[in-house]
């Protein structure tokens, strides 16, 4: 049988057209659904990513609002910003890009985020809310591999999970979020040993390590679900997928698999603080 394409390009495609809708159903009530991005410094990357979060917005017809800071801002600053954006009632979600210049202390800003704007799920309370099964927006890039996984009837109860990476937005919320769909989960880092052997008993793996083609396909179970959370600028993930489709049941493409689904899910997210707040 031959592997399943795991197409975030196409959830995401379908995804935007509902969402689409949606907006549309609430400007016709005056209410513009609104992200907010903060940008600060001129990292190039970061400034690509906002720019297509923001252009993502566009296309659904979600407000979006800019707000760029210079290289030197202080923490300060970047929290008093963050409450403005939190006090703003046409605001329904905040985007922090990370990461942000050294100097600023970038866990202190995330945790200053009203919980019910943090639409990207980087907050300390919203990553606690989750893990604990409680309402809460997931971080996004573990939030739509898990959209991805459920889109496809992918049952991961009693299957061993293996998650290579330990970050706050990515490794940790990906770990829990399967632990809360019943997988047995292994959390992997820098310092794990004989990382090809706990891989080989995996599966389903994620890989969440920032290093191209570092899980090599030979590691990997015939059967296993492959998710490669890693994208480089030589268009290859974190894991080698070179005959991937031969080995895995079900994997992710790079480019075209996570990464439109971590956007999708934060204007998806952005759409139900909206819908919340008008509710309210
Ligand atoms: P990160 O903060 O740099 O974390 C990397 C993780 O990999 C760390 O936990 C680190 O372990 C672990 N690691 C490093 N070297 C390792 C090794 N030799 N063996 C095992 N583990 C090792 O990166 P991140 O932000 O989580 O991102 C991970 C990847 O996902 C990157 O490729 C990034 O580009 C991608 N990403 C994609 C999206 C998207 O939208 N598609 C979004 C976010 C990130 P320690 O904790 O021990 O240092």
């Amino acid at each position: 049988m031959s592997a399943i394409l795991l197409d975030g390009k196409e959830l995401s495609r379908i995804s935007e057209e509902s969402i689409k809708k949606k907006v549309q159903e609430l400007s016709s009530k005056n209410i513009k659904p609104t992200l907010a991005t903060i940008l600060v410094g001129n990292d190039p990357a970061s400034e690509t990513y906002v720019k297509m979060k923001r252009n993502t917005c566009a296309r659904v017809g979600m407000e979006s609002i800019a707000v760029e800071l210079s290289e030197d801002t202080t923490t300060e600053e970047l929290l008093e910003e963050i409450r403005s954006l939190n006090n703003d009632v046409n605001v329904h979600g905040i985007l922090l890009q990370h990461p942000v210049p050294s100097q600023i202390d970038e866990r202190l800003c995330f945790d200053e985020i009203d919980i019910n704007k943090d639409v990207d799920g980087v907050t300390c309370l919203g990553f606690g809310n989750m893990s604990m099964g409680l309402d809460a927006y997931g971080s996004c890039t573990p939030a739509g591999i898990m959209r991805l996984i459920n889109h496809h009837n992918i049952q991961v109860e009693g299957l061993n999970a293996v998650v290579v990476g330990r970050s706050a937005i990515l490794g940790k919320p990906m770990a829990m979020m399967l632990l809360n769909m019943n997988a047995t989960v292994t959390i992997c880092h820098s310092r794990t040993t004989n990382l090809d052997l706990i891989i080989k008993n995996a599966d389903i793996i994620v890989g969440a390590v920032g290093i191209p083609k570092f899980i090599k396909s030979d590691w990997i179970k015939k059967g296993a679900v492959v998710i490669d959370a890693g994208y480089h600028p030589e268009k290859c993930g974190d894991i080698d997928l070179d005959n991937i489709e031969k080995i895995a049941s079900a994997f992710t493409p790079v480019p075209g698999g996570v990464g439109p689904m971590t956007i999708n899910t934060l204007i998806l997210q952005t759409l139900q603080s909206a819908e919340r707040a008008a509710s309210n």
